[in-house]
Formats: structure tokens, sequence, C-alpha cells
């Protein structure tokens, strides 16, 4: 038998089945537009499935989402913004999108997330500047929960409301209550390389019925009551089209699946690193954490592993056709970036150097789980 050597990707695309259904009524009822009765169904599905009573407008991307939120929570020219420096560009560019200030804060070593310490640091040292920051951003990298109890207690002492990037989050809880539920609003997205996508999309996740109606009106084109076109406020075109959302809605049906799936991933790699000296797996750090492992992680310390770094492993994965990706290259170090303000050590740093994301999609099959042990054992000798 030749073995397939097609290429392994780090998270790629799973559809459930149902997606074209949804699409194809699109097409049969003409509802081939940025509204229709995909758009009301995918938001009503994101509802029941966050719970808390949430009220969801579905955009056409996880940025639009965090670029409304801000909006929604006041941020205008000349504010600052803190943000987690160790994230996705997305989750920083729309506060210079609002001509905003973003202020970097590092991430501590459980989580991989926004460290309250630092975060206070930076939020005292603002306001003894002058200026108190408008937002804090915190993210939920690879879909492990931020620490919730300790991040809102700083946001609730100094009353700045939160907005969670929960874009790599869908279907992480913390102490039993979903990521995307924590902060004044949330943003989630649907990314072909996300848990579940729409081939691209996003949310806004509010509290309020009146939140979610803004964030409709501003991603419409931010149109007054009126016959002709009138308009009183910046719009914008952010709104999900009917078709994307026929292919959310079918994914919903598979989300708790693939989260089962990626969780199964996750636990294929600690079986795989459990006798490997100097690679460590990123883990939940207590019960109260439960990740949907959208990626599975890793960090190799070369001192333990006899000098083999991650690059050398990503190199040795590459080779074999498969797809590794080195951790998040923190915002303070990125140079459209790096003139801003940060606060904190070198955790997201550190972490940049020696992480490495590995494949982690639910639509791996034995055969390539199979493909990338081997590789992985024979790199380091087990
Ligand atoms: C994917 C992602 C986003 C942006 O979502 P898009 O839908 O791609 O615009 C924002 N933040 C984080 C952390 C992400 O991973």
């Amino acid at each position: 038998m030749i073995m397939s050597n097609s290429k392994i990707w780090l998270s790629s695309p799973h559809m459930g089945g149902n997606e074209q259904q949804f699409v194809q009524e699109a097409f049969d009822t003409n509802w081939v537009a940025p509204l229709g009765p995909n758009v009301a169904g995918f938001e009503e599905d994101l509802e029941q499935f966050l719970g808390e009573s949430v009220h969801i407008a579905a955009l056409s991307s996880g940025t639009a989402a965090i670029h409304l939120g801000l909006i929604l929570l006041g941020v205008t020219a000349g504010d600052e913004v803190i943000c987690q420096s160790f994230t996705f560009s997305a989750s920083a560019n729309p506060i210079l999108y609002q001509g905003a200030t973003p202020v970097f804060v590092d991430s501590e070593p459980d989580t991989w997330n926004i460290c309250p310490k630092a975060l206070e640091e930076a939020i005292t040292s603002r306001i003894a500047k002058g200026k108190k920051p408008k937002v804090i951003i915190g993210v939920h990298l690879y879909g492990m929960p931020f620490k919730v109890d300790e991040i809102t207690a700083v946001a609730e002492k100094y009353g700045i409301p939160l907005l969670e990037d929960s874009a790599e989050a869908l279907g992480s809880t913390y102490q039993g209550k979903p990521c995307g539920t924590f902060g004044a609003l949330a943003a989630l997205s649907f990314n072909g390389n996300k848990i579940i996508t729409t081939s691209g999309g996003g949310a806004l996740v509010a509290h309020t019925k009146q939140e979610k109606e803004k964030a409709v009106f501003l991603a419409t084109q931010a149109r007054d009551n009126a016959p002709h076109y009138q308009h009183s406020s910046i719009g914008y075109n952010y709104r999900l089209s009917n078709i994307c959302a026929g292919i959310g809605r079918g994914q919903m049906e598979v989300l708790d699946n693939h989260i089962a799936l990626r969780r199964g991933m996750h636990d294929f790699y600690v079986d795989l690193f459990k006798d490997v000296e100097g690679v460590t797996v990123f883990n939940e750090p207590t019960a109260d954490y439960h990740s949907n492992h959208w990626l599975s992680a890793i960090t190799v310390d070369p001192l333990q592993t006899g000098g083999k770094t991650r690059e050398h492993l990503r190199l040795a994965l590459e080779a074999g056709n498969i797809e590794s990706r080195p951790l998040w290259k923190p915002m303070h170090l990125q140079p459209i970036f790096e003139k801003y303000p940060y606060y904190g050590g070198n955790v997201s740093a550190q972490l940049f150097e020696d992480g490495l994301c590995l494949p982690s999609g639910s639509n791996l099959t034995d055969a390539e789980r199979q493909r990338i042990a081997t590789v992985i054992e024979t790199f380091f000798e087990k």
C-alpha cells in the first residue's frame, strides 16, 4: 500500500453534512443577502449554545465584532485601550481603527493569557499619567480561558469594561460558565481555521437587546429611520451574509462533536509526549478551566532536550508535509505596535521563543495521527 503524503494542516474546515442544505434553502427562497432566516437562525443557535440570556449579532468577521465592541463601549480617538500582548493582531488592530492607543500587557504562565498583576500595574500607571484606560481586551488564547475571577476583579475595581476576545474559545468554560459571557461584550470568530466556520464570519455577544440592535445598526451602514438614506453616525458593512450563516447553522449541529474531537487531539499529544523530557503540553491549570483545545500547543526547552528546539521540530514536521506554527508573536514585539506602551516581563516573549502549535483539526484521521506520531517519535528518538 502506498502511504498518502498529502499535507496535514494545523486546523482546516470540517463540514458536518447539513451545511449545503441550509445554503440551498437560501438559494431556493432567494435570501442571498446580508439578512434572512439563516442569519436569525444562526444567532438563535448561538444564543442557545452560550445560554446566560445573551443576545448575538452575527457579523462578517471576528475583527468586525471587536471593532463594534470597542465602539459600543465608547472608545474614540485619543482613548487608551488595554490589550493582551500575546494574541493575534486582530485583537489589537480595531483599537487603531478607532484612533485610540493600545497599551499592551504581558501574560502569566498558567493560562498564557493576560496577567492580572501586570494588568493592575498598567491601569495604575496609566491613571498616574493622567488617562484611565477605556476598555480591557482579554483573550482566551487557543481556547484556554483567562483567569476570569482575577481579571474581572481588577476590571471591576477600576470600573473599566472588559471586552472578551473569545474568537478561539467557543465551547470553552470557566467554572462551568461559557467563555464569551464574562465580559461587558465578547467577540466570536467563524474564520476558516476556527472550531466552526462560516467560511468567514464572526459575532458580537451582548447582554441586552439594545446593545445587539445598536451593533446591527452600525453593521448595516447606520441607516436612520427614514424613507430615504439618512445617516447621523458612521456606519459599517459588517453584517454576516445569509449564505454564510447557512453554513454556520450546519456547523452548530456538529459543534459539540468538534469540541470533543479537538480535546481528543490534545489527549493524543499528552500521550505522545508523556515520556519526552523537555516538552510540556499546554494544559488546563486546574479543574475550573475547560478548554476547547482549539489548537494543541507545546513548549520545548532545549536545555532539557539536548539542544533540540521547537524550530528544529517545526522543520522536521515540515519535511513530513505536516504544518505546525510558532505561538503568536506578542504584539509589543511587532513592528507596527512596538512603539506603544507595554507592561509586564518576558512571559509571552519566552512562549513565542519556545512554543509550537501542532495539527489540531477535528477532521484528522488515524493515519494522519500516525504520520504525526512517527515524525515526532523519530525526532525525539523515542
Ligand atoms: C481569529 C481571531 C480573531 C479574528 O477573527 P476573524 O474572524 O478572522 O476576523 C481575533 N482574535 C483572535 C484571538 C483570533 O484568533
